[in-house]
């Protein structure tokens, strides 16, 4: 018989979602139970600096500000546990969630803040040199390749941010952007176009990542003209956007047609009594920071009020 472990607030994710949902649940004594997933922190533990979450004038690093929030939701008294969520058992009231296909936690209310993850363009090569070349994360894998010439694909405020990072350690960025225009802020592509070892590619998209062991080159090519080019290259990042981490909750939780969960307007409230999501699993439009601390604040009130209302009987 597997562990059964009861409580009346189970949080699932660790990023400024999850964690601000802690903050608000433990202060109004719920007692919460933060389970940080796989990547404790969330996506911010892979950025470099954060210039636009308010209260930080002179900005901070994402991991940095990542061990801030947890400390704070630390204590507030949050239990928070390692561990991840394998399976969700929402078919009646408790809800079940199994961590790491080990024990379950069975809970009146359930704060899902699982967040997103990072897209892949679906190439076998990228596949076959992942972790010898190709990497997501420029923050993480930018120092193996220093003074070397990489790519990265993308044209969001992500890849410009980590094209700028990568400019700073690597003797020449290629960067891959499929139209003719980038979709990242204006601040951003300003920055990009004025790095002079920033080399763009505009209308370019990748054929293949080449090399039998690691990356050696890429062949990519021009959308307009169909000209074909083979780049020499020691690593390909990719930064072309995320998916919500959703799937354990398909079917049972009402998702658009991105996975993304859909919430009742000016609310955290999912279509299940007393399932709440928050952060960027159900939010495709804004993915701040500092968005997602505030629909967590908004999680934790909703969670709040469903569990006050449950033990008044109504
Ligand atoms: P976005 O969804 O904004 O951008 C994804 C980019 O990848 C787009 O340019 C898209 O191209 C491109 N792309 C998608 N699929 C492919 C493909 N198969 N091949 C080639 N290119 C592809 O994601 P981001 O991660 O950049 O940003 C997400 C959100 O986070 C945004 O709201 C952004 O503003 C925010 N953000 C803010 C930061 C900051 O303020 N400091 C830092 C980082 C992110 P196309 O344009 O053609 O669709």
């Amino acid at each position: 018989m597997p562990e059964i472990e009861k409580t009346h607030c189970l949080i699932i994710g660790s990023g400024p979602a999850g964690y601000t949902a802690a903050i608000y649940a433990s202060r109004a004594n719920l007692k919460p139970i933060l389970y940080q997933g796989l990547q404790p922190g969330g996506q911010l533990t892979i950025t470099t600096e954060v210039e636009n979450y308010p209260g930080y004038p002179d900005g901070i690093m994402g991991p940095q500000m990542m061990v801030d929030f947890e400390k704070q939701a630390q204590r507030m008294g949050t239990d928070i546990r390692w561990g991840l969520a394998t399976k969700a058992d929402l078919s009646k009231k408790p809800y079940r969630v199994e961590i790491d296909e080990e024990k379950w936690i069975e809970t009146d209310a359930l704060i899902i803040a699982t967040g997103a993850s990072a897209k892949w363009l679906g190439l076998e090569s990228e596949q076959r040199l992942n972790g010898h070349g190709v990497s997501a994360c420029a923050v993480c894998d930018g120092f193996f390749f220093k003074g070397q010439e990489v790519a990265i694909v993308g044209a969001g405020d992500t890849a410009c941010e980590e094209a700028l990072y990568l400019s700073k350690l690597c003797s020449t960025v290629h960067m891959l952007i499929r139209r003719g225009e980038m979709r990242a802020s204006k601040i951003m592509q300003e920055r990009v176009l004025k790095t002079g070892n920033i080399k763009v590619y505009w209308n370019t998209e990748t054929r293949e990542v080449m090399g039998e062991s690691k990356v050696d080159s890429m062949k990519i090519w021009n959308n307009k003209t169909g000209e074909e080019t083979i780049v020499p290259i020691k690593a390909f990042f990719v930064a072309i956007g995320h998916e919500p981490n959703s799937s354990l909750f398909k079917g049972v939780l009402e998702m658009d047609d991105q996975g993304y969960l859909v919430t009742k307007a000016g609310s955290s409230k999912t279509n299940l009594e007393g399932v709440f999501a928050c952060g960027d699993v159900q939010d495709k439009t804004y993915r701040q920071a500092v968005t997602a601390a505030g629909s967590g604040c908004m999680a934790a009130l909703d969670a709040e009020r469903y569990l006050g209302a449950l033990e008044h009987g109504n």
